[in-house]
């Protein structure tokens, strides 16, 4: 009995059974990309868009 499910990764009908060692995934691919997706949530990537502080710098004035 083989029950179908899909790739929690790419959406794809892959069997949930032994002979699928990346199960719930369909593949190593798969399951290496939902790895790197629940990664990024945990250490977040410094946000570049902050605004940087020094445009509130005017050069114009330093020679004031
Ligand atoms: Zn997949």
């Amino acid at each position: 009995m083989k029950k179908i499910i899909k790739c929690p990764s790419c959406g794809h009908s892959t069997p949930y059974s032994p002979d699928n060692a990346f199960r719930p995934f369909c593949s190593e691919r798969c399951k290496l990309i939902d790895l790197g997706a629940w990664a990024s949530e945990s250490y977040r990537v410094p946000d570049e868009s902050n605004p940087p502080e020094l445009l509130e710098l005017d050069p114009f004035k330093l020679d004031d």
